[in-house]
């Protein structure tokens, strides 16, 4: 049972593994709910391509698969949800990863009378995840996602959308998948615990088509903010 009500915003937490379909869920929440998309891992890729101080030092924990240091993270993405256009909520997605983002995240939120109002749970087979991380191709301009297999475009490299040019990341090679599927288990499975016992936490079955798992998030946030 959900306990906490937050009648002026929604910060809704999308928790599962690399490849349960976080991103592309969370572009349609934030279209429906009216509140930004914030992926942690699209802002350290921007940070990247930037070539800031953070982008810099994010690189080398991103291609290996492993966790960019709590310290740095938290402080990035308190400021982000800090901004004017998180006044009314945000879809987070990819953060919280640790318990000590988890706590962080709490804390700042606290400080401004907010809270996380549901964390969605999508639950995925790992044999889908290695599947649908292997064939996954990006808008570099719109962050459209497709699958080459399940989801293709109707030219291929090109996106439907916009027209813009598709790419595929350099962690989702199959070495780098695997060690990013291992640090999740190790590292961000315990959140799952962690927002169960607070009441927050809500099953999403992720096997379903995009439109299904769409309509059972829009549902539980319904419920629950
Ligand atoms: P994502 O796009 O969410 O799959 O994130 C890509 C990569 O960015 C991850 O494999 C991590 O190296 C890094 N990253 C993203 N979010 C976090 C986070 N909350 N904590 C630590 N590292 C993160």
């Amino acid at each position: 049972m959900v306990e906490s009500h937050n009648l002026e915003s929604k910060f809704i937490v999308l928790l599962g593994a690399p490849g349960a379909g976080k991103g592309t869920q969370a572009e349609g929440l934030s279209a429906t709910f009216s509140i930004p998309h914030v992926a942690s891992g699209d802002i350290f890729r921007e940070a990247l391509e930037e070539g800031t101080e953070v982008g810099l030092l994010a690189k080398s924990y991103i291609e290996k698969g492993d966790l960019v240091p709590d310290k740095v993270t938290i402080a990035m993405v308190q400021k982000r949800v800090a901004a004017s256009d998180c006044e009314r909520g945000a879809i987070l997605d990819g953060f919280p990863r640790t318990i000590e983002q988890a706590e962080a995240l709490e804390n700042a939120l606290a400080e401004d009378g907010k809270s996380v109002c549901v964390v969605l749970y999508i639950k995925v087979s790992t044999e889908t995840l290695m599947a649908r991380l292997g064939g996954r191709w990006i808008c570099r301009n719109c962050g459209a996602v497709y699958h080459s297999l399940f989801d293709p475009p109707k030219e291929a490299g090109k996106c439907d959308k916009c027209g813009g040019e598709l790419y595929q990341r350099s962690d989702d090679t199959p070495g780098v998948q695997r060690k990013r599927i291992d640090v999740y288990l190790a590292q961000t499975a315990p959140l799952i615990e962690h927002y169960r016992s607070k009441g927050l936490l809500m099953d999403v079955e992720g096997d379903k088509s995009v439109e299904e798992v769409q309509h059972d998030m829009q549902k539980a946030i319904e419920a629950y903010c």
